[in-house]
């Protein structure tokens, strides 16, 4: 059988795993500024908890902490996407001026578009999104029927030349992007991906447990007949969304009625009551038709019948944003709060503050750190804050500011013999637990 065959397609290192130490760990414990320069809290918090390390306007490095938040969270948006069956793939960023002219967009998206030239004059743009260059390239597979629905997604970057860059990684001219694009046959058929693949982004959203809000919105430059937004409420969001209090539907302010400056209405029931919500826009879908599929002429070819063009679909979750809305929705005044099971690691283990311990206290809370970091539901996710010049309350209270979802404070002795006990810290839900090792592990 195949599980005799000791099949093991990526090989598993059964080595220990050490537990990172923080004394070199890439993360500095600053102050906060009493007097805040910046527009949005997780934008400082981001900025003063060694999450975002500021480089132009608009353009950040992520730092370690961050990228770890960053990969937890794309883990989750590929095994959603796995599980619709959708494939993962890369497409070049720099993108060809002849394709984007093709469609059009070259002169239609205006001064947000990056261009640049290569050395023999060739003009390109740093791709802000893929629909022309992913559409130019199904055109040429051929596929047979049993492809379609055919839903293709990258996580890369886009490059946008915003007009006005702010909030971090809220509206960056650089940022990751979660972009699907699919293929039909059939408009019926596109409608029924396009319900999938929205049902998908709900899943997403509640793995991460967020209130997400999704509303009608407007195809704008993209085009297309049917679009929905993916929103997190928030006073620094920039879109304005209303809920119509007679029907309970939900639509970006943008779309028809709903934009009627003098007396917006809804657009689905023409009720005037109207709750007004600021909203930061993490997603956002479209049911494209054939408008790329007919310029870029993919078509489906079918025996006896004939072509007909593609019918598409295009989903853009914007990654790096949804990764600080998530904690601007939910953090404290001092303290990053991420979902859960996001959190940049899940465990800090804290021993006993210099002079006050043995060396025997030093080692065990070592030894119950790599324990604890290589238990088959924690692997990786454990490290140890080594900063014994430091008393346990400072480093638990920066531990509680990086977010660090629980501590175990390494510190009973009795007698000067340990007791074996340990203080197990709930940091989100603020409380605190005496355990012996095997309650623990
Ligand atoms: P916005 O209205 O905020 O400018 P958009 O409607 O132009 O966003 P889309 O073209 O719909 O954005 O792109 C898909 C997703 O990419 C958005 O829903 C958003 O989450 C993300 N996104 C767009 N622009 C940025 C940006 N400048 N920085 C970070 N994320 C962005
Ligand atoms: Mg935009
Ligand atoms: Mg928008
Ligand atoms: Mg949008």
């Amino acid at each position: 059988s195949i599980k005799k065959q000791g099949l093991v397609i990526c090989p598993v290192r059964h080595k220990h795993l050490p537990p990172k130490l923080v004394s070199q760990m890439f993360i500095k414990f600053g102050k906060m500024p009493e007097v805040s320069p910046f527009s949005s809290k997780s934008h400082e918090l981001f900025l003063f908890r060694s999450v975002l390390y500021p480089c132009h306007p608009g353009g950040f490095h992520l730092l370690p902490l961050g990228q770890r938040v960053l990969d937890k969270l794309i883990k989750i948006i590929d095994q959603e996407m796995e599980m619709i069956g959708a494939q993962k793939l890369s497409l070049t960023t720099l993108a060809p001026k002849a394709v984007w002219s093709q469609s059009g967009r070259w002169e239609s998206t205006g001064a947000e578009l990056f261009k640049l030239k290569d050395r023999d004059k060739k003009e390109y743009c740093l791709g802000p999104t893929h629909e022309e260059l992913v559409t130019d390239m199904v055109r040429d597979l051929y596929l047979l029927k049993a492809a379609y629905p055919l839903k293709l997604y990258q996580i890369t970057r886009k490059f946008r030349d915003e007009a006005h860059p702010r909030f971090g990684l809220l509206r960056g001219r650089e940022f990751e992007m979660k972009d699907l694009y699919t293929f039909d046959r059939t408009l019926e058929n596109a409608r029924n991906t396009y319900d999938i693949v929205c049902n998908a982004y709900t899943e997403i959203f509640k793995r991460l447990d967020l209130k997400v809000i999704k509303a009608e919105a407007a195809v704008g430059n993209i085009g297309g007949s049917l679009s929905h937004e993916f929103h997190l409420e928030s006073e620094v969001g920039e879109d304005r969304v209303y809920k119509c209090l007679q029907c309970g539907h939900v639509a970006n302010a943008e779309v028809t009625g709903m934009n009627d400056e003098k007396k917006p209405f809804c657009s689905k029931c023409g009720s005037n009551k109207l709750q007004q919500l600021s909203c930061i826009e993490v997603g956002h879908s479209f049911l494209l038709g054939t408008k790329y599929s007919e310029v870029f002429k993919a078509a489906y070819n079918q025996e006896g019948v004939g072509k007909s063009w593609l019918e598409m679909g295009c989903y853009g979750l914007g990654v790096t944003r949804l990764l600080q809305a998530m904690v601007e929705v939910n953090c404290l005044e001092t303290r990053l709060k991420w979902p859960k099971v996001v959190a940049p690691y899940q465990v800090c283990v804290i021993p006993q503050k210099e002079g006050f311990m043995s060396y025997d206290l030093f080692n065990d809370a070592h030894r119950l750190a790599t324990e604890l970091n290589n238990m088959d539901k924690l692997k990786g996710e454990v490290f140890m804050d080594d900063r014994i010049k430091r008393s346990i309350g400072q480093r638990l209270w920066d531990m509680k500011n990086l977010g660090i979802p629980y501590v175990v404070i390494v510190s009973s002795l009795d007698e000067g013999r340990m007791t074996g006990m340990y203080e197990l810290q709930d940091v989100y839900k603020d409380q605190v637990y005496m355990l012996s090792e095997c309650e623990l592990i």
